[in-house]
């Protein structure tokens, strides 16, 4: 299954193949001010099942994150010691995912004017499986 996604002003457009994972509420302090949003939702995808289709030149990078130069959407996040495991930004997909996010990560830091609203489990940081869990990404086909 192939699914596509671009930003917000349609010159970076892209193709992922392959099921999108079970999704992740961001609540770190990071995500919070560059979204100027309470947190962000992103899937974990291996990097390899992501195609750029357009406008690759106009991706613009800052740390960990991916944004279109154009308009500033922010595509995805991707570690430099971790490049074969992208965190998509689930936004940014032409077909929403139909399934609720399974975990609420880094509420340590969530906004204090925010209330999680749903039973899915809460990570006061990242989970203590995460390492283990991209690296099944990594290797996954
Ligand atoms: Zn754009
Ligand atoms: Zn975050």
């Amino acid at each position: 299954m192939t699914q596509t996604g671009r930003c917000h002003c349609g010159s970076v457009k892209y193709a992922l193949d392959g099921e999108v994972p079970p999704i992740i509420n961001c609540h770190c302090r990071d995500c919070r001010r560059v979204h100027g949003s309470a947190f962000v939702t992103t899937a974990p995808i291996p990097t390899r099942n992501l195609r750029i289709l357009s406008g690759e030149a106009g991706i613009q990078q800052h740390d960990q994150r991916y944004f279109c130069r154009n308009c500033g959407t922010r595509l995805w996040n991707r570690l430099s010691d971790r490049p074969a495991a992208t965190m998509l930004m689930v936004s940014t997909l032409d077909t929403e995912p139909t399934t609720p996010p399974v975990v609420h990560i880094n509420t340590g830091s969530m906004a204090p004017w925010y209330r999680i609203q749903d039973d899915r489990p809460t990570f006061p940081a990242l989970p203590p499986d995460s390492d283990q869990a991209l690296d099944r990404l990594e290797k996954k086909t």
